[in-house]
């Protein structure tokens, strides 16, 4: 569902993040990526859902090429894919419920079924308590939770999380694992940047390493592999 093949991307200020990158990654796989500071996790991810152009190769996502695709495409393609980032980059004036039921109000569904499927994503995260919080009143790992929730609300079958536990206490990053275990087992496809070792090497999964631009470990139920 996922298939790079030699990709590239050189930024404008002609600074070379990938090299040569080529991958496949199947429909329900749970997959983390490694790597040193600098050594292009971000750009990978980035590329998988079109925030940044491959200058050379191409990316496949269900047969679709998506460097290809018309910039009017682009929320189309990203209906199939949820983001979560390190810094949960929730709307800070919305509720937890507005927050969710943002994603699916900008493609037009219906209030009742948008409040079914908010309040269904909620249950799932454990925050349905919460709906009428606004982010601050919350804590690290439950902010981080309703962006999970966000992530998953239009049913994406690809859930990207770059660096997600990467500031919250070791407690509340497990917690968060077992959300995306959850998300996982339903044959969601996750791709996850990560520098917890500890994670790593606990929940075993397919690990892709990439160091100065290139693939230098692709291995099922792999290790992290590095010491920090
Ligand atoms: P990682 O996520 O592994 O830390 P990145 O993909 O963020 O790596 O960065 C890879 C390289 O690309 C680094 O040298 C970084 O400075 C550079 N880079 C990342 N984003 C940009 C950008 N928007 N413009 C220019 N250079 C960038
Ligand atoms: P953490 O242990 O992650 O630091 P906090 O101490 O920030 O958590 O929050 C603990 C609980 O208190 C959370 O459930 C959070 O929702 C609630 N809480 C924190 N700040 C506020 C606030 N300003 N208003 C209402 N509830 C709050």
């Amino acid at each position: 569902m996922i298939l790079m093949n030699d990709v590239y991307k050189t930024y404008a200020n002609g600074v070379t993040a990938l090299n040569g990158i080529s991958i496949d990654i199947k429909q329900g796989e749970f997959v983390y990526i490694v790597g040193p500071s600098g050594a292009g996790k971000s750009t990978f991810i980035k590329l998988i859902y079109r925030e940044v152009k491959p200058t050379k190769g191409s990316i496949l996502i269900n047969d679709i090429n998506i460097g290809d695709i018309k910039e009017k495409r682009i929320p189309l393609l990203r209906r199939d894919i949820g983001v979560i980032f390190q810094d949960f980059k929730l709307l800070p004036k919305l509720t937890v419920y507005e927050n969710i039921a943002f994603a699916l109000e900008v493609i037009e569904e219906s209030p009742r079924k948008i409040r079914t499927r908010v309040m269904d994503v909620l249950d799932l995260v454990g925050l349905k308590n919460k709906a009428r919080f606004i982010p601050d009143e919350l804590s690290g790992g439950e902010q981080q939770r309703v962006s999970i929730a966000r992530a998953i609300v239009n049913n994406p079958k690809i859930v990207i999380a770059d660096e997600p536990t990467g500031n919250l206490d070791p407690d509340t990053s497990w917690g968060i694992m077992k959300t995306f275990e959850e998300i996982n087992a339903r044959g969601t496809t996750i791709l996850m940047a990560t520098h917890s070792k500890e994670i790593v090497n606990t929940i075993k999964k397919r690990v892709i390493a990439i160091e100065d631009g290139l693939i230098a470990r692709d291995e099922h139920r792999g290790d992290y592999g590095y010491e920090i």
